[in-house]
């Protein structure tokens, strides 16, 4: 069944707890439950992600990032509000220097084996086993059909696979989106045969992919770009899928939620001086992207939109992407 709704999981950030939108947590956040307490109804819903392997301690100590930690420190931060749980996601190597698709395939199928172990693992031992998601490093198209057929086989239901890594370095950054969508156009060939299953993509999911995901049958997507763009490198996103630099703009005009409460100068005096206004404006637009995402799904218009967004975005990797998918859902 193709996915029939659309949600995406900001990170959390306690300065910005009164926003009620839905959030990811790393498996050992220590904030969430002292901002919230014990009040559940007031907690935003969330995703509790697995960590990531590439990140401090992990990169150095990935013996803190065991299959029985995780869902121990994720049982702990499990309420009414909870949505998703992430099991170990196994990567090909700790280090980021190689793409993941450049390894051997006998090691990326290692990797992809110990994930569905630990997968396994974790729905025999978890309180609440309708909700996890099995979590996967995947780089490639045949990877990502073999362990989908296999995790299906065994009767796993919900997959999540981590992206986005290797498009930090200018020279993968292309070739990352492309193996991106290469897994996500067989998870539709998965999906095509064998009915529900739901997908979370985690990572690699900036606002100008939101609406390929969506047409991919992505169900959920976690991202930091948009709370990133803001605080660490002073950018804002703009109606068109674009992050500039605050400081480069002389003037300013939005409509959203954010900076339509003051006048166009005192938004853009806002946005070059406060990181915590830019990252207010970026939600907005995530959340706007969004609600006009789901319209498009219950309108069953998803592929009208994509393209139009597309044609605003004007990246030629992205029509690739594009093409991709449609090639993947035109096989059903
Ligand atoms: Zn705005």
């Amino acid at each position: 069944m193709p996915a029939t709704t659309f949600l995406f999981y900001r990170t959390f950030l306690p300065a910005l707890s009164e926003l009620d939108d839905a959030v990811v947590l790393s498996f050992d956040n220590k904030t969430f439950l002292r901002v919230y307490g014990t009040n559940v109804q007031g907690m935003p819903e969330h995703f509790i992600h697995s960590g990531n392997f590439f990140a401090l301690p992990y990169s150095k100590r990935p013996e803190l990032r065991t299959k029985e930690r995780i869902l121990a420190l994720q049982e702990r931060l499990v309420n009414a509000k909870t949505n998703g749980l992430m099991t170990l996601n196994v990567p090909v190597s700790y280090g980021l220097k190689t793409p993941i698709w450049q390894y051997d395939t006998k090691d990326r199928l290692r990797a992809l084996e110990e994930g569905l172990k630990a997968a396994l693992w974790a729905k025999e031992n978890a309180k609440h086993p309708d909700l996890l998601y099995a979590g996967f490093e995947i780089g490639t198209y045949d990877d990502a059909m073999y362990i989908f057929n296999k995790a299906s086989d065994v009767g796993l239901t919900r997959f999540a696979a981590g992206f986005g890594l290797f498009s930090r370095f200018i020279q993968f950054r292309n070739e990352d989106k492309l193996k991106q969508f290469e897994v996500l156009a067989a998870f539709n060939d998965v999906l095509n045969e064998r009915g529900t299953i739901e997908f979370h993509v985690s990572g690699g999911s900036a606002l100008n992919i939101l609406e390929l995901l969506a047409y991919a049958n992505v169900s959920s997507a976690d991202g930091s770009s948009a709370v990133l763009a803001g605080l660490a490198y002073g950018s804002v996103l703009t109606a068109s899928g674009r992050s500039i630099r605050a400081n480069k703009l002389k003037e300013w005009r939005c409509d959203c939620g954010f900076c339509s409460e003051m006048d166009k100068h005192a938004a853009l005096k806002q946005l070059k001086s406060s990181p915590e206004a830019r990252v207010r404006h970026n939600i907005r637009l995530v959340r706007l992207s969004e609600a006009r995402i789901n319209e498009a799904l219950r309108e069953n218009a998803m592929a009208e939109l994509t393209e139009r967004r597309l044609l605003e975005y004007n990246k030629k990797e992205l029509w690739l992407c594009y093409a991709m998918i449609r090639k993947s859902k035109s096989r059903t």
